[in-house]
């Protein structure tokens, strides 16, 4: 005979779920994972071409180019996950650089 409430038996799972996703939440495993979700931008999107985008902002020869100004410091950049505004789907390294690089407020 099982004599055990419905609804206790469903906040029991619930705890036990909210309870085991403490560690991942806590450790940033999640966080990493939807990081890992955004592909490296690559080198030769069209976009990228055309906006001038390097890996390595301190490698650019563009005229435009401001000393130390990179993906790290500009308003477009989203640090925790690496990704960029103008390249949705993808990530850029902090070190990279581009000519639509504007400064963090
Ligand atoms: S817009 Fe900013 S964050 Fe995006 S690639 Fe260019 S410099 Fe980097």
């Amino acid at each position: 005979m099982n004599s055990q409430n419905p609804s206790r038996r469903r906040f029991l799972i619930q705890a036990v779920v909210a309870a085991a996703a403490i560690p991942f939440v806590a450790s940033g495993v999640i966080g990493t994972a939807q990081a890992q979700a955004l592909k490296p931008l690559p080198a030769d999107n069209a976009q990228a071409v055309a906006l001038k985008f390097i890996a390595d902002a301190t490698k650019t020869k563009e005229a435009n180019f401001k000393p130390g100004s990179n993906c790290g410091n500009c308003q477009f950049f989203t640090a925790a996950t690496g990704a960029c505004t103008l390249f949705p789907g993808f990530s850029v390294p902090a070190a990279a650089w581009c000519s639509a690089w504007a400064k963090k407020a």
